[in-house]
C-alpha cells in the first residue's frame, strides 16, 4: 500500500485548480506563436495553455494572440469568428491581415490571418521565417486596433517569435494614445532559438530607421531575442536557475552579456503544467485510470502497454520512458554511449520523439539489437505521451540544459519518477531522494557524463528491485507536488505589478 505523506494531503486527482479571485485589474495581451489547444510543438503551447486560462480564472482579462497556421484543426476552427481585418506595414511591403476569434474555457483566443504567411505545413523552418515574425508581432501590435474596446496594459511576450512586439511598440507606435502606456514582459523559454537572420533584414524587413537597429543589431546580424531583452520592461525566463544559468557563456548561447546588462530586469519563474488534463485518474489514454490511493493500478498500464509494444509482458520488469524532441539539447549524446549498458540491466526502455536524424537512427539501431528493451517511437503523439508517463516506473531526462521542463512535471505526477541532470528546471522541479530523510522526488546526476548518468539509472533501477518500500515513499512525495498554475499565475501577477 502506498505511504501517505503527514504533511501533505493533496493528491494527483485532488490538484484541480480551484478558482480564488487575483486582486489585479490590467489586461493582458499575451502574444504566443503555439499554443493548446490549438496548436503545439513543445513546452511553450503548454504553457500559453495554461497560464492565460489560470488568470482569466483569477478574474484577470488575459487574452491570448497566435497565427493562424493551416494545421489548426478544423473542429477548432469551427469554433472561430471573423473579426475584422486590415494591413500591416513591413518595411516596403503592405500586408493584409485578418482577425479571427474563439472563446475556450473562458479565455479568448485572438488569431491572425495571413495564407501566405501562415497557410503553410507545421509552424517552423521555412526560409522566411524571420519575415514571417516580424509580420506576426507587428500583426500583434495592430491587431489591438481591431479588439473591440480591448485596450492591453502590457502585452506578454514570448521567445523570439514575438520579441519583435516591444521594438516595434518603442520604434513606431509611442506617440499614439492607444499604445503610448503599453507595458512588455518578454519571457525567454529557451535561449537556443533567438531568430537570428542577416544584416539587411532590419531594413528591408523589419524597416527599423538607421537610429534603432542597434536594438537587434548583433555581430552584424539581426537577432530578435536581444531586441526582446533591449526593449521590454521585463524579462523572465522559466525557472530561477535558468535565469542565473543564461548569465553565463555555457547556457547564454550569445546573449549572456547582454542579459548582464540587463539583469535589474531578469527574473525566473517556474513553469506549472496543467494539472487537469494531465491527470492519471482522467487521462483518457490510460489504460486503467489510478491515482496514489489505487497506485497499484498503475501496473496495469505497464503491462497492456507492454503487450501492446511487442515487449515481453510482465509488472516486474521495470520501465524507463522519455518523451521529447531527439536534439542534443534533451541529453541524447550521454545517452548513446551507454545506452545498450542501461539496456543489459534488464530494463525495458520506451523513447518517444522526433527530432535529429542522427539520434533516431542511433534509437532505431539498437532496438533492432534490443528487440525485448528497447521502444523508440519516432513520431509526436499524445495519445503514446499519455500511455508511457502510465506505464513507466521511472522518466529519463539527462538534459544538457532545460530552462524549466514539463515532462519531469508530468511523470512525477504519474508516479513515474524522475532520473533527471541538476540544470535549469530539472533542478528546480525534482528533489534528489535522500534515504537518511525519506525526503526527495527523484534521482538525480549533476555533471554533463554519461557514466554520472547512467550511475542515477542504476540506482534507481536498484531501488525499484531492492527498496519497494522506499521507492513507494518517493512516489508518495513525487505525486503529491504541487505543480498547478494557480501559484505560478499569482507570481506573474506581482510581476506585472511591478509595471
Ligand atoms: P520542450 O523543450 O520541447 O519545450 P518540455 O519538457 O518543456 O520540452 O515540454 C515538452 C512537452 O511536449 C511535454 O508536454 C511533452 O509531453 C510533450 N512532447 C514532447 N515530445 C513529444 C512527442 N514526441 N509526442 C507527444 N508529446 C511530446
Amino acid at each position: 500500500m502506498p505511504v501517505q505523506s503527514k504533511t501533505k494531503k493533496s493528491t494527483a486527482s485532488n490538484q484541480q485548480e480551484k478558482k480564488t479571485k487575483i486582486d489585479f485589474d490590467k489586461k493582458i495581451l499575451f502574444a504566443t506563436s503555439e499554443a493548446v489547444p490549438f496548436i503545439k510543438t513543445g513546452g511553450l503551447a503548454d504553457v500559453a495553455g495554461s497560464l492565460p486560462k489560470a488568470l482569466v480564472d483569477g478574474g484577470v482579462d488575459c487574452r491570448v494572440i497566435l497565427p493562424l497556421y493551416m494545421d489548426i484543426k478544423q473542429e477548432l476552427r469551427d469554433k472561430m469568428t471573423y473579426v475584422g481585418n486590415l494591413y500591416v506595414n513591413l518595411s516596403w511591403r503592405y500586408q493584409y491581415c485578418g482577425l479571427f476569434k474563439a472563446e475556450i474555457d473562458g479565455v479568448t483566443y485572438y488569431f491572425v490571418d495571413n495564407e501566405y504567411y501562415f497557410k503553410r505545413s507545421g509552424l517552423y523552418g521555412y526560409f522566411d521565417d524571420g519575415e514571417r515574425f516580424a509580420f506576426f508581432a507587428r500583426a500583434v501590435i495592430e491587431c489591438i486596433r481591431l479588439m473591440d474596446g480591448f485596450a492591453p496594459d502590457i502585452i506578454h511576450c514570448n521567445d523570439w517569435q514575438t520579441a519583435l512586439v516591444p521594438v516595434f511598440l518603442d520604434v513606431f507606435y509611442r506617440g499614439d494614445d492607444l499604445y503610448k502606456n503599453i507595458k512588455t514582459v518578454f519571457t525567454i523559454h529557451n535561449i537556443e532559438f533567438q531568430g537570428r537572420y542577416s544584416g539587411f533584414m532590419s531594413g528591408d524587413v523589419l524597416g527599423l530607421p538607421a537610429w534603432a537597429r542597434e536594438y537587434v543589431d548583433f555581430d552584424g546580424d539581426v537577432n530578435y531575442m536581444k531586441g526582446g531583452i533591449e526593449r521590454a520592461n521585463k524579462v523572465t525566463t522559466v525557472s530561477q536557475t535558468y535565469a542565473q544559468e543564461i548569465l553565463n557563456s555555457y547556457f547564454g548561447y550569445g546573449m549572456n552579456n547582454i542579459l548582464v546588462n540587463r539583469q535589474f530586469k531578469l527574473s525566473g519563474i517556474i513553469n506549472g503544467i496543467d494539472v487537469k488534463s494531465n491527470d492519471p485518474k482522467t487521462d483518457k489514454y490510460a489504460y486503467t485510470n489510478y491515482d496514489l490511493k489505487s497506485f497499484e493500478l498503475k501496473s496495469e498500464n505497464k503491462t497492456a502497454f507492454q503487450k501492446d509494444l511487442g515487449l515481453p509482458v510482465d509488472k516486474n520488469i521495470p520501465m524507463i520512458g522519455m518523451v521529447g524532441r531527439l536534439t542534443h539539447q534533451k541529453g541524447l549524446d550521454l545517452l548513446s554511449p551507454v545506452i545498450t549498458r542501461i539496456l543489459d540491466m534488464g530494463v525495458q526502455l520506451v523513447i518517444l520523439g522526433t527530432g535529429d536524424y542522427k539520434y533516431e537512427e542511433m534509437l532505431r539501431s539498437c532496438q533492432s539489437r534490443y528487440p525485448g528493451n528497447l521502444r523508440a517511437l519516432i513520431t509526436f503523439s499524445g495519445e503514446l505521451a499519455s500511455k508511457i508517463y502510465c506505464a513507466s516506473d521511472m522518466f529519463l531526462m539527462p538534459s544538457k540544459f532545460e530552462p524549466c521542463g514539463l515532462s519531469q512535471m508530468i511523470a512525477m505526477r504519474y508516479g513515474s519518477l524522475p532520473i533527471v541532470r541538476e540544470t535549469g528546471g530539472l533542478k528546480d522541479t525534482v528533489i534528489p531522494y535522500d534515504y537518511t530523510t525519506g525526503k526527495g522526488t527523484g534521482f538525480t546526476f549533476y555533471s554533463y557524463n554519461a557514466y554520472d548518468m547512467l550511475n542515477a539509472v542504476e540506482r534507481a533501477v536498484g531501488m525499484y528491485r531492492d527498496y519497494k518500500q522506499d521507492w513507494q515513499k518517493i512516489v508518495n512525495n513525487a505525486m503529491t507536488q504541487d505543480f498547478s498554475w494557480k501559484n505560478i499565475a499569482l507570481r506573474y501577477v506581482n510581476l506585472y505589478k511591478e509595471l
